[in-house]
């Protein structure tokens, strides 16, 4: 791996952050705050939230088994792809590259920060090669983008190829892992300290049930979580946020247990799915949705969307042509679908 300073941009390697002052007043036993300009009334909503979420992150470190100071938090994983793009790649000069199909927003935030997204088209397993991705890299490759299990094919990626990128790779490699939860395959969490130049995000969007709360985790060296932290925006995790994130933390029971129904049901709606004449073929998933290739994905959508029911056309995507790609919901939910599917084309 290159020196971060290497790979950081010179002027976000020389910015001296904003200080909040929330961030100046450091001591314990206060308990007047006449520092931040906030009204004294409409308690507890009239005080600027913690900037740096320490309590939340001192929560979150106890399930997720790193330190704190490994923990970047953010409004969604979006806010912290985007920073990743903003502390290391020098727009119009630098570029990124990443496996093709997956997660819209990669490829939205590299044109937003003007750097080149370099595309590696998967293989007809959805499966990525390190060294094919190495040689789409060259000096001015800062990142590279991979999604584990991927959206919006749904398979996990080979382990061992992203070791060897980790290994090989002289820039970033950022493992998004939103859908981890639902899948066997052990987490790169556990890999921070054997890999410097890994990022692995998370989020609480999907398994934690929490879309509406806006909050995604970036894990990386303490390093790196400084760069992102010295750039975010100072109050860029709302109180209400941390809030009920932590009451999350308390129940995680609940998230277990939704995490095995939704498997269930995958499994479900996998099985059914294969008796449809309308379903010409399915891929494997280990996350909460799955890829299915349809008769004719465009004509299908467009009879679920006049049923009621929506799914996620990906015809237009590279390799999901005439594909759907279908989030598994309730039983009775997910029995609607299979019901309007049924009747297709009768
Ligand atoms: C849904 C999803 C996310 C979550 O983004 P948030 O901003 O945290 O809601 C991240 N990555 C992938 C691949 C996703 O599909």
């Amino acid at each position: 791996m290159k020196s971060l300073q290497e790979l950081t941009r010179p002027n976000i390697w020389n910015l001296k952050p904003y200080s909040s002052a929330r961030d100046e007043y450091q001591g314990v036993e206060a308990t007047v705050f006449l520092d931040a300009n906030e009204n004294p009334y409409n308690t507890p909503h009239n005080r600027y939230p913690d900037p740096m979420q320490w309590e939340l992150k001192k929560q979150l470190a106890n399930i997720k088994k790193v330190s704190p100071k490994h923990i970047f938090l953010g409004n969604g994983s979006d806010e912290a792809i985007d920073l990743v793009f903003r502390a290391f790649c020098e727009p119009g000069k630098d570029n990124v590259v990443a496996i093709d199909p997956t997660y819209g927003m990669y490829e939205v935030c590299a044109e937003v920060n003007d750097i080149a997204y370099r595309k590696v088209l998967l293989d007809e397993h959805f499966q990525f090669s390190a060294d094919k991705l190495l040689a789409a890299a060259d000096e001015r490759t800062k990142l590279i983008f991979l999604c584990s299990p991927n959206n919006p094919t749904g398979n996990d990626l080979l382990h061992s190829e992203i070791e060897k990128l980790l290994r090989t790779f002289e820039g970033l490699v950022i493992v998004d892992e939103a859908y981890n939860d639902f899948s066997e395959a052990p987490s790169f969490l556990s890999q921070l300290e054997s890999f410097p130049n890994l990022i692995v995000l998370q989020t609480f969007s999907k398994a934690w049930g929490c879309a509406a709360i806006r909050l995604g985790m970036a894990f990386a060296s303490i390093e790196i979580i400084s760069i992102l932290s010295k750039i975010k925006y100072p109050y860029n995790v709302n109180q209400l946020t941390q809030q009920q994130a932590m009451e999350m933390l308390r129940k995680y029971y609940e998230i277990e247990r939704w995490v095995k129904t939704i498997k269930e049901e995958r499994g479900y709606l996998e099985a059914e799915f294969a008796k449809l004449p309308c379903a010409v073929s399915l891929f494997p998933s280990n996350a909460n949705f799955f890829l299915v290739r349809v008769t004719d994905a465009v004509k299908i959508y467009n009879y679920l969307v006049g049923e009621g029911i929506i799914v996620r056309n990906r015809h237009k995507i590279a390799l999901c042509g005439n594909c759907l790609r279908v989030t598994v919901g309730t039983r009775a939910e997910n029995d609607m679908l299979l019901n309007a599917l049924r009747r297709y084309g009768r």
